[in-house]
């Protein structure tokens, strides 16, 4: 890609596009010892790359790159007493590696939220290949907030185009239209 900024490691040189009939995969922390492993029983949804200040991402890059599954897809196979919630007021509670600080699944506990019973993850973390490629980019001004320039902004939202990457500075319309119907049944402005 002809881009020179550093999005994320796993869209600078191009996507790769998923298998169709993946089934999942395992997820491990960066700890070269007693490493955490998170199995995933599902092909992941909603991949995308985020540019919030919450998410996890690798060292140097801008963006995190962050999916969703169903949370009774993913069980914790190893080393599991090294996870601890990198905040748990926040809606979405970050189970991280304490040695690595890597973070192996996002969760919400709230169960009036729409998303809940999905899990956040990011399939970088796991060796297997299939996984869905990202489909959009979220959050791209919150990058400013994570110590990006403004001036900046043109060339990312360029580049997240050139790539294939729509910048939205939310979340998709697919997913912001989920949020809004979601709200607008609790409310009852929308028969259920
Ligand atoms: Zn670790
Ligand atoms: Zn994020």
């Amino acid at each position: 890609m002809a881009g020179t900024i550093k999005l994320h490691p796993s869209i600078d040189n191009g996507l790769v596009a998923g298998s169709k009939d993946f089934q999942g995969g395992t997820l491990s922390c960066k700890c070269a010892k007693d490493p955490v492993t998170v199995r995933v029983d599902s092909q992941c949804l909603h991949n995308h790359a985020c540019g919030c200040t919450k998410c996890w991402k690798p060292e140097g890059a801008i963006f995190s790159v962050v999916a969703v599954v169903p949370r009774d897809k993913v069980s914790v196979t190893a080393n599991g007493d090294k996870l601890k919630i990198v905040d748990d007021k926040a809606t979405i509670q970050r189970h991280a590696c304490r040695d690595c600080g890597v973070h192996l699944f996002g969760r919400i506990e709230d169960q009036g939220h729409a998303f809940h019973g999905l899990d956040f993850i990011h399939v970088e973390l796991s060796k297997d290949k299939g996984w869905a490629a990202p489909e959009f980019a979220a959050f791209v001004s919150s990058v400013i907030e994570g110590g990006t320039k403004p001036d900046a902004m043109d060339g990312i939202r360029a580049q997240l185009k050139k790539i294939g990457l729509e910048p939205y500075d939310c979340l998709s319309p697919a997913l912001m239209d989920a949020l809004a119907t979601h709200a607008a049944k609790k409310s009852g402005v929308l028969q259920a």
